[in-house]
């Protein structure tokens, strides 16, 4: 019967209708940070001056003491076996953008009086050494050259990881080389946060400011992802080996409606979305925002905003619980960029701005923008770095994945701008003409309903096609991936903005050296900035034609694919902008090239392989026995007196063998594909791509002309709309 009973069975699960019941939830208040080694706890458990000395570090970066490391370790130790641990493992954030973990157990013999005994030292707490040669360093180390090391980070709190079967203490750190290189995600974003301070701190005491806290800055990621039920999952080697589907004709219905947006919630769905919670919850994830996207089986979750590094190293426990609880609920979380063709792909908009606690949010425009030099001065340096430095945030957000996304009409273009509104537009373009005397009001909004309330109006409205908008009180990123780690966006942006502070820094020094005061000098070198970099102000449509031809105009750079931007991390200006702030060397900077640009090329590779696979053992053999069969029969029927029409005959062949003379040529540039030098390596795959694309959409047209009961794969109608 069936080419595929999984398809069935998975549909006879879903009708069904059994959701995953919980044990009643406890009270937020109760679970939130129960699975955290919180500062709370450490007050109660550490004497006072371990406390205050390890408070002080995780505050101030200061050098850790290794004495409050061992009080520290043993404290944490207790706590984590009165939560059921046995093990602890070093956590940290390779540069293939997953988690790395390695456990070890507290336990040793204990030698003097026989059984075991739990140990767990302030060196075993700080340091620990992976074998580093297995990771992906980009010529950073050679197989030779294994060692590595981690690094306690106690900025990122320890959480307990918890399975059917125990527990582990689970420690944030920094994975380094034995040269001292970063082989990771967490060190760049550290570093790059004391650059920022530095800079920041300049510009603040010029301000007047006398007591300044340590600047960070902020993170809000909005992480979106799709569920499909893990039976449709499990039948399609393309979505478990590559993350989406490299066939599937589109349904009679889509996304046309626009009926999946903020619509309620499906039950499982929901239901799945709560466990979700809970466990974030449990280690100290601040989500808060739930609800449907726009494709079809799209979903998003957003935390509140957290300290980068905190919230970096929190977006990976959102994306590895938002997977591993959709396997207890029956469903995959599809985490990448483009699952489906058709529909609108998964983006993670970055929500980021700076900030501490005796000046606060630094993007805060307060009423009156006009007059809130302050605020000005570190506006205009964003956009400053963003026009001088656009393309490295390009860069970082360039991924396989990605590729299908940006510049889509459905995500925002690979062309970095920054989209101020109209309120700021306005005020910047006072100062350009001379000197700002006013602000756009923000006002009221009257529905005309006397029941409703009045509602207060923003000063400006939202862009959703912009790549780098301002939304009130922080700049969103929403170019990035759904896939992706934040850390070297963020890395990015941190540094970035650490650059154009510390420029701006230096001229109104300049200019109050040559005698002007601070609001003159400030005017000048807004003035200044504008003049230079307004190029990178868009407030239109970005998603349009005309602007594509307007940034060529401007010059701005348009890096559609990894194949463009990834090369950017080579450029000598950007190499510069990193090392001078001590953010990433020459070498490690030219590391992360080699790593991003062979991940592209292997996953072209992966995927090209799956295509000739599905091809040759499911979609060819389907097809070719399905023709076969409608011929026979046709031919029967007219034996029979029934003349019945052989044109399908003659379209399914037809189409058939094009695609199978596709995929003998995607077979001979694969066995042909060279992986050096890079660059060409990724051009050369930019060209498999365009033949995968044209292998699709003839095997999409066959799909359209086979019997249902003969289609091996699920189809998108099964994935995106059974729940
Ligand atoms: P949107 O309307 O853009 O979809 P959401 O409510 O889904 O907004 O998400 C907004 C994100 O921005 C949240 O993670 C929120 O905590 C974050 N955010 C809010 N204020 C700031 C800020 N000052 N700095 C960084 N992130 C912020
Ligand atoms: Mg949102």
């Amino acid at each position: 019967m069936s080419g595929n009973g999984m398809r069935l069975d998975a549909i006879e699960r879903i009708s069904q209708g059994r959701d995953v019941r919980l044990p009643p939830a406890k009270p937020v208040s109760e679970i939130f940070g129960s699975h955290v080694f919180t500062l709370q706890k450490m007050k109660a458990q550490l004497p006072k001056e371990s406390y205050d000395s390890l408070k002080n570090t995780i505050e101030t970066g200061a050098q850790l003491d290794p004495n409050v490391a061992a009080v520290v370790a043993d404290a944490m130790k207790n706590w984590a076996i009165s939560m059921g641990a046995t093990h602890y493992a070093h956590v940290f954030y390779p540069l293939t953008g997953a988690t790395a973990e390695k456990h070890d157990s507290f336990y040793n013999p204990d030698r003097k009086n026989g059984g075991v005994i739990a140990k767990f030292s302030g060196r075993e707490l700080t340091q620990s050494e992976p074998d580093a040669s297995s990771f992906p360093n980009g010529g950073l180390r050679s197989t030779f050259e294994a060692r590595g090391y981690t690094a306690w980070d106690c900025s990122s709190p320890a959480y307990i990881k918890e399975t059917a079967n125990g527990s582990t203490l689970c420690i944030p750190t920094a994975f380094v080389s034995w040269t001292g290189e970063a082989l990771d995600k967490k060190t760049p974003v550290m570093r790059s946060t004391a650059a920022l301070d530095r800079a920041a701190r300049r510009v603040l005491k010029l301000f007047g400011h006398k007591s300044i806290a340590p600047i960070t800055s902020s993170c809000g990621a909005e992480q979106e992802y799709f569920l499909v039920d893990r039976g449709f999952y499990l039948a399609r080697p393309d979505l478990v080996l590559a993350g989406r589907t490299l066939f599937g004709a589109m349904p009679a219905k889509g996304q046309q409606f626009d009926d999946h947006y903020f619509g309620a919630i499906p039950r499982r769905v929901q239901v799945y979305m709560q466990e979700v919670e809970q466990e974030l919850f449990k280690l100290g994830v601040p989500v808060k925002t739930r609800h449907n996207e726009v494709a079809p089986g799209q979903f998003e979750i957003a935390p509140i905003f957290e300290t980068s590094n905190v919230a970096t190293d929190h977006q990976q426990l959102v994306m590895i619980t938002l997977k591993e609880v959709a396997r207890k609920h029956g469903f995959a979380c599809l985490l990448h960029e483009k699952p489906f063709d058709g529909v609108n792909g998964s983006g993670k908009h970055v929500n980021w701005s700076l900030g501490n606690s005796t000046q606060g949010n630094l993007f805060d425009p307060g009423d009156t923008p006009h007059a809130n030099a302050q605020f000005l001065v570190f506006c205009a340096a964003v956009i400053r770095g963003v026009h001088l430095y656009g393309k490295v945030l390009r860069a970082m957000v360039a991924t396989a994945g990605n590729d299908h996304r940006l510049g889509a009409n459905e995500a925002p273009p690979a062309i970095m701008s920054v989209f101020l509104g109209d309120q700021l537009s306005d005020v910047f373009d006072q100062i350009r003409k001379g000197g700002a005397t006013g602000s756009k009001k923000a006002g009221m909004l009257d529905i005309g309903v006397d029941s409703l309330p009045v509602l207060p109006r923003d000063a400006g409205d939202r862009n959703r096609t912009s790549p780098f908008a301002f939304t009130g009180n922080r700049f969103e990123f929403r170019a990035v991936g759904s896939a992706q780690s934040v850390a070297s966006p963020i890395t990015a942006l941190n540094t970035i903005m650490a650059d154009s502070l510390d420029f701006v820094a230096d001229r109104l020094e300049e200019e109050m050296n040559g005698g002007k005061k601070l609001n003159a000098a400030i005017q000048t070198v807004i003035q200044e900035i504008l003049r230079k970099h307004s190029a990178a102000i868009f407030n239109g449509d970005g998603y349009s034609r005309a602007w594509v031809e307007e940034a060529a105009r401007r010059k701005l750079p348009n890096l559609r694919t990894c194949a463009e931007a990834l090369p950017v991390l080579r450029d000598k200006d950007v190499a510069e902008l990193y090392s001078h702030l001590r953010v990433l060397t020459k070498t490690e900077l030219e590391s992360r090239f080699e790593i991003y640009a062979e991940q592209y090329v292997k996953s072209v590779d992966v995927e090209a392989k799956l295509c000739v696979q599905m091809f040759k053992t499911q979609i060819y053999p389907a097809a070719v026995r399905w023709t076969g069969e409608l011929a026979e029969n046709i031919a029967c029927a007219g034996r029979a007196g029934a003349k019945l029409d052989k044109s399908v005959v003659t379209t399914l062949a037809r189409l058939t063998e094009k695609a199978r003379k596709l995929v003998a040529k995607i077979e001979k540039s694969l066995a042909s594909a060279k992986d050096e030098p890079l660059e060409k390596a990724m051009a050369e795959r930019g060209r498999l791509l365009a033949a995968m694309g044209e292998l699709r959409e003839t095997v999409d047209l066959v799909e359209r002309e086979m019997p249902d009961d003969m289609w091996p794969l699920p189809t998108y109608q099964e994935m995106l709309f059974l729940k």
